[in-house]
C-alpha cells in the first residue's frame, strides 16, 4: 500500500467557508487526507456542512476529526459530525483523568464503532497520559536497576498507545480500524519510540514529527526523522507538521511530505527538476531563473497534466548550468538542457530521451525549452499514447 499524505488545517472550523477553503487548496496540493480540529460545539456542527460543499466543488478527500478533552460530548450532541467524518483522531492524555477517562474513552470508542468510523489513537509528546507516566515512573524508581527518565517517558509513550487500542478493541473498535500515532518532537526520540512501536504491534501507523518548527528546521527535521523510519518500511500515513512563515502557504506542508515521499522513490506526485547548485563557472542567474520557471511552471500545469496525462508525475528534467555536468545530467533526464558557463559559446544543448536534439540560443531560451517539455509531455503521456 501506497503511503498516503496527510495534512492539517489551522483555521477556525467553525469558519465553514475559510475551513472549506483551505480543505480545498490541501486537496488541491495533493493531500490525500484531511484533519480538521473539532473543539467545540459550533466546530462540529460545521463538520457535515463543509463536507456537503467540499462535495458540492467535487472535492472528496476524506475528513478527520481532531478531538482532544471533550469530544465525547461534542460527538454525543452533534451525531452528524462523526457521520461526516472519515476518521476520527482521538488522544489518550487528552480523554480524561481516573475514571472518567475510562468513561470518555468508552464514549468515543462507542460513538466510532456506532458509525463504522476508524479511529486514531495519537499520543503525543507534549500531551502525555499523566496517570501513566506517575505509575510507570514509581515502577521505575522501585527497580533493581531504575532507568534514566527519559527511557520511561519514551516506554510511556508506546505504552500508551498500545494499552489504548487494546481496550479499544475490548469495547469492540475492530483492530483494522485503529491507526497508531507516538509523535515527538525530536527527530532521534521519533525514531526510537516508532520503531519499538512497530515491533510491538501490526496496526497501521502514522508518521509526524510534531511540532516541526519553521522553514528549512521543520523541513529538515521531518524528513531525517521520517526517511529513517519510511526506509524500515515504517508507517502508513504521513504528515509534516511545519509551522508556516507569518503569510505562508499552509500547502507547504503537503509538498514537502509529497517530495519526501518521491526523493525516496516510494512515490511519484511532480515532474522532477534536477537542477546543479551552480559555482564559480556560471557568470549569470539564467539557470536559476530557468529552473524555477520550469519548477513552477510544472507545478501550474499539474492539476490539468494528472486528468490527461497518466504517469507525467515520473517526468525527469534537468536544468544545468554548464558543460562540466549539463551534458551527463542531461542525457540521464527525460528532457534536459545544459546552459553556457562561463567562456562557452552561448548556446543550450537540449536531450530528450538521451539524444541531443536542438541547440537553443538567444534571449527565449526559457520560452522554447517549455514549449519542448509540453510537446514531450503531449506526446509521451496522452491517454492511448504507445510510448
Ligand atoms: S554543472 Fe557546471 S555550473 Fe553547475 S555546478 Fe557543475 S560545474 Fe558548476
Amino acid at each position: 500500500m501506497p503511503v498516503v499524505v496527510q495534512s492539517m488545517t489551522n483555521t477556525d472550523t467553525a469558519d465553514v467557508a475559510a475551513t472549506t477553503r483551505q480543505v480545498r487548496e490541501l486537496f488541491e496540493a495533493g493531500s490525500e487526507l484531511v484533519r480538521v480540529t473539532v473543539n467545540t460545539l459550533e466546530a462540529a456542527r460545521a463538520v457535515p456542512v463543509i463536507r456537503e460543499a467540499l462535495l458540492r466543488q467535487g472535492v472528496d478527500v476524506p475528513l478527520i476529526g481532531d478531538f482532544h478533552f471533550n469530544g465525547h460530548k461534542l460527538l454525543t450532541q452533534a451525531p452528524e459530525c462523526a457521520a461526516a467524518l472519515a476518521k476520527l483522531r482521538i488522544n489518550p492524555g487528552n480523554v480524561g483523568r481516573g475514571e472518567k477517562r475510562d468513561e470518555q474513552f468508552a464514549t468515543l470508542i462507542e460513538i466510532a464503532c456506532r458509525h463504522d468510523k476508524p479511529v486514531r489513537i495519537g499520543v503525543n509528546w507534549g500531551s502525555l497520559d499523566q496517570d501513566l507516566v506517575v505509575r510507570m515512573m514509581d515502577e521505575n524508581a522501585q527497580a533493581s536497576a531504575p532507568e534514566d527518565a527519559e527511557v520511561v517517558m519514551k516506554r510511556a509513550m508506546v505504552a500508551s498507545a498500545l494499552q489504548s487500542a487494546k481496550k479499544a478493541e475490548q469495547l469492540g473498535l475492530p483492530a483494522d480500524r485503529i491507526v497508531l500515532s507516538c509523535k515527538m518532537s525530536r527527530v532521534q526520540d521519533l525514531i526510537t519510540v516508532y520503531q519499538d512501536l512497530a515491533v510491538q504491534c501490526d496496526y497501521p501507523l502514522h508518521l509526524g514529527l510534531t511540532e516541526a518548527g519553521m522553514g528549512s528546521k521543520g523541513i529538515v527535521a521531518s524528513t531525517a526523522a521520517l526517511a529513517v523510519l519510511l526506509q524500515q518500511g515504517i508507517g502508513d500515513t504521513i504528515r509534516v507538521s511545519l509551522t508556516p512563515e507569518p503569510g505562508g502557504e499552509r500547502t507547504r506542508e503537503v509538498i514537502v511530505a509529497q517530495e519526501i515521499l518521491q526523493s525516496m522513490g516510494m512515490r511519484a506526485f511532480m515532474p522532477q527538476v534536477t537542477a546543479c547548485p551552480g559555482c564559480g563557472r556560471t557568470t549569470s542567474t539564467v539557470f536559476q531563473e530557468l529552473a524555477q520557471d520550469i519548477q513552477s511552471y510544472l507545478r501550474r500545469q499539474m492539476p490539468e497534466w494528472k486528468k490527461c496525462y497518466p504517469g507525467v508525475e515520473s517526468l525527469q528534467v534537468a536544468v544545468m548550468g554548464c558543460v562540466v555536468n549539463g551534458p551527463g545530467e542531461s542525457k540521464h533526464a527525460d528532457i534536459g538542457i545544459s546552459l553556457p558557463g562561463t567562456g562557452e559559446t552561448p548556446v543550450a544543448p537540449v536531450f530528450v530521451d538521451g539524444q541531443k536534439t536542438v541547440t537553443l540560443k538567444g534571449h527565449d531560451i526559457a520560452r522554447e525549452f517549455q514549449v519542448i517539455v509540453e510537446n514531450y509531455v503531449r506526446n509521451k503521456y496522452a491517454k492511448g499514447s504507445a510510448a
